[in-house]
C-alpha cells in the first residue's frame, strides 16, 4: 500500500538510528534524551504500584480529560484560572500532535527557533505545516527576526521551548519572555510553550512561564517524563478552555484517554513527602554531571570547539569548526561513542551551525571523561 503523502516527506529519524547502535554495551551514549534511569524514584512509586491490584475501578475506561483526581491536583499545582482547562495526554508529545491535528491545515505556518526539538519538526511536518525558522541566541529567538516574521507573514503558532532548549540548553531570558508574549498578543500568533525540562533547572533563578504574560494566547505543555519516568508515559496540556475542549475531542479518537493506572501512581508520587527531595537529588546529580563534562570539554577540546554553560536540562550543545557533522558523528560511533549531529535539528540548511549535542544526564563521570577523550582524538584526526 502506497504511504499517504504527508509521510512521503519526512525522514526516517537519525536519532532512533543512532539509538540502536548506541544502547549497545560498548558504545558510550551522549545520543539519547533519556534521564538516569537508576535514579528514577521507583521506591517511592512502590506502595502505590503494590495498591493497583485492589483498586480496579482504576482499569476501567476513564474520562478523556484525565483522572479526577490528578486533574484537580493540576489544577491547583499550576494555579490554572477558572478560563483555562486542562487534559492529561500520553506523554506531551500526543499533546503535540494533538495541536498539529486540531490547530494546524497543510500550509499552515509554524515559527520555531533553528536549531529546534527534532519531535517538534516531526509532528509539523506530518500536519504538512510549513515552518519558519527563527535564529535563536544566547537568551531566546532573535527578536527582531521573529518580530518581522510575524508581521510580514500569516502566523498561527510559534512552538518554543523557552526553558533549556533541546537541543541547545538555551533558557530565555524574562525580558525576551516579555517581548515574545508582547509579540504574541499584539500579531495575534498562539505561543505554543513546551515545557519538560521547566523542573531541571539546577542553577540559577526560577523565571515565570512565558504564557503567564500571555495567558489567552497560550497552550502549556508539560512533561512527567524527566522528573518522574518516561515509561508512565504522562504528559499535561493546558490552556484556554475552547482550545483545550477541541484537543480532547480528537484525543477520543486517538486514544480514548491516558493510562487510568499510570495516572493515578503520578498523583501519588508527586504528592509523596519524599517527592520534593527526590527532584533536589535528581537535580543536584545532573548539575555535577553538568559540571564535569563541561570541565571535561574545556580541559580536552581544542579551543574552536565552543559551548555556552547551561543552568538546567539534559544537554550541552557543542559547536564545532566548520565541518560535516553527519560524518564526524558516524567516526564518533565507530570508536564507541554515540552523539547526535546538529544537522538533524534543522528544517533548512540556512543557518546551520556545526554541533553535536551532548546529553550529560545518563552517563556516570568515567563514561563522560572516556568519551571527550575519543572527541578529542577525532577532532585531532580530522584537522
Ligand atoms: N518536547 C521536548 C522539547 C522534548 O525534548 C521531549 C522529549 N525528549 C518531548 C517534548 C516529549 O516528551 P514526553 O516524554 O513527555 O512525550
Amino acid at each position: 500500500m502506497q504511504l499517504a503523502q504527508s509521510l512521503q516527506a519526512i525522514k526516517p529519524s537519525y536519532i532512533r538510528e543512532i539509538l540502536s547502535v548506541a544502547n549497545s554495551a560498548d558504545v558510550i551514549s551522549l545520543a539519547g534524551g533519556l534521564p538516569d534511569g537508576d535514579h528514577f524514584p521507583l521506591a517511592l512509586m512502590e506502595q502505590s504500584i503494590q495498591r493497583l491490584s485492589s483498586r480496579a475501578e482504576l482499569f476501567q475506561y476513564g474520562s478523556t480529560a484525565g483522572y479526577g483526581p490528578l486533574l484537580d491536583y493540576f489544577r491547583e499545582c499550576y494555579q490554572l484560572p477558572k478560563e483555562q482547562d486542562a487534559l492529561v495526554c500520553t506523554g506531551s508529545q500526543q499533546g503535540l500532535d494533538l495541536i498539529a491535528r486540531v490547530f494546524l491545515d497543510a500550509g499552515d505556518k509554524v515559527v520555531m527557533e533553528a536549531p529546534s526539538y527534532l519531535g517538534a519538526l516531526q509532528v509539523f511536518g506530518l500536519a504538512q505545516a510549513s515552518i519558519e525558522s527563527i535564529q535563536q541566541r544566547a537568551d531566546g529567538p532573535d527578536l527582531q527576526e521573529l518580530e518581522q516574521c510575524f508581521a510580514n507573514k500569516t502566523i498561527k503558532m510559534f512552538y518554543a521551548v523557552p526553558d533549556f532548549h533541546n537541543p541547545t540548553g538555551v533558557c530565555w531570558s524574562l525580558e525576551v519572555r516579555q517581548k515574545v508574549a508582547q509579540l504574541c498578543q499584539q500579531y495575534n500568533v498562539a505561543l505554543i510553550e513546551d515545557a519538560p525540562y521547566r523542573e531541571l533547572r539546577f542553577s540559577g533563578t526560577e523565571l515565570p512561564l512565558v504564557s503567564s504574560f500571555c495567558p489567552e494566547h497560550s497552550i502549556v505543555l508539560r512533561s512527567y517524563s524527566k522528573i518522574a519516568t518516561p515509561g508512565i508515559r504522562l504528559g499535561l496540556v493546558s490552556g484556554p478552555k475552547a482550545w483545550v475542549s477541541a484537543l480532547e475531542r480528537v484525543k477520543q479518537g486517538a486514544d480514548l484517554h491516558s493510562s487510568q493506572p499510570m495516572q493515578a501512581v503520578l498523583l501519588d508520587l508527586l504528592q509523596h513527602d519524599d517527592f520534593p527531595n527526590h527532584l533536589n537529588n535528581l537535580r543536584e546529580l545532573y548539575r555535577k554531571r553538568c559540571q564535569y563534562l563541561a570541565n571535561q570539554l574545556i580541559e580536552k577540546l581544542p579551543n574552536n570547539c565552543q559551548f555556552e554553560q547551561v543552568e538546567g536540562g539534559m544537554f550541552i550543545w557543542l559547536q564545532l569548526p566548520d565541518c560535516d557533522v553527519d560524518s564526524l558523528a558516524k567516526q564518533m560511533l565507530n570508536v564507541g561513542v554515540a552523539v547526535v549531529p546538529s544537522s538533524v535539528f534543522y528544517q533548512s540548511t540556512a543557518g546551520k551551525q556545526s554541533a553535536f549535542r551532548l546529553n550529560f544526564t545518563n552517563a556516570c563521570d568515567s563514561d563522560l571523561a572516556l568519551a571527550v577523550e575519543r572527541l578529542a582524538q577525532v577532532l585531532e584526526a580530522v584537522k
